[in-house]
């Protein structure tokens, strides 16, 4: 393998994927694809989605093959072989000693929450168990999840978001170990790459955490009012407030900020040295 200089990082709906409610800028994912063309950039997927699902999206949006894809919001991480898609059993393991021999489905029948409905069963996956209750709702129900986890000693991760076009809060838990932001931090490290050319890309709550981690991170402008104040507070909050950009549009470039016109704006703040690269 080549020696990479940059680890790119970006969460692909409504981040990467154009399938929100603002418009996408014309030259946003081809001058994306032109960036991410260079020996030097390691690219990695970093979804909700599981691997069948990244697979979909990448075709049905023509997005340029990554080299890693970090799904099930950091359950998993796969690495792209000649022979397919491998998943890294390393980091299977190293996130499993959380819940010391437990599954998803041991976990959903220890707590059994009144206020929240299981997703649909292909969502579940060993390490992510995943739940949806009315948006209003979703705050409660998840403090009262993590107080039921913390009674039991199990350390689990409680990702909350919203899905502001369905009014539908969502309730992902995971392993303390595992998330975007660890699973980057992993793999950053096993690339040997450094934080300061390590760049995260993001739109909504599951990724405030990896949006404050001590790599960069650039918040799209399709982002809703909320997440931008609470990403930007958690950047603050840890000391890596100037590792933190809100895309806002580069006229100049007829990049309007949203989707993959952010992530552009972002990684030429971050980095830019590849303004020459456009
Ligand atoms: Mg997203």
């Amino acid at each position: 393998m080549t020696r990479s200089s940059y680890l790119v990082c970006t969460d692909l709906d409504r981040t990467l994927i154009p399938n929100g409610l603002q418009e996408e800028s014309a030259l946003a994912r081809p001058l994306f694809e032109r960036l991410m063309n260079s020996e030097d950039i390691t690219l990695a997927y970093v979804s909700g989605r599981d691997l069948g699902l990244v697979e979909q999206a990448i075709e049905e949006w023509s997005l340029p093959t990554p080299d890693y894809i970090i799904a099930d919001v950091g359950s998993s991480l796969y690495r792209n072989t000649r022979q397919g898609w491998h998943m890294d059993s390393n980091w299977s393991t190293h996130i499993g000693e959380d819940w010391s021999g437990l599954t998803a489905a041991d976990l959903h029948a220890l707590l059994n929450p009144e206020a929240l409905t299981l997703q649909d069963a292909d969502r579940q996956k060993a390490f992510k168990l995943c739940y949806e209750t009315r948006a209003e709702q979703l705050e409660t129900a998840t403090q009262k999840v993590q107080k039921t986890l913390d009674a039991k000693a199990i350390k689990a991760r409680c990702i909350s978001s919203i899905d502001e076009t369905e009014n539908l809060g969502l309730l992902d838990i995971l392993p303390l170990r595992a998330g975007k932001r660890q699973a980057i931090l992993f793999l950053s490290e096993q690339l040997d790459i450094p934080h300061a050319r390590t760049h995260f890309s993001g739109d909504s709550g599951n990724d405030i955490d990896a949006l404050a981690a001590p790599f960069n991170g650039t918040l799209v402008a399709n982002a809703t009012a909320p997440v931008r104040v609470n990403a930007f507070d958690a950047a603050k909050q840890e000391g890596h407030a100037s590792q933190f950009y809100q895309a806002r549009g580069l006229p100049e470039l007829e990049l309007n900020g949203h989707y993959a016109a952010g992530i552009v704006e972002g990684l030429l703040h971050f980095f830019p040295e590849f303004s020459k690269r456009l």
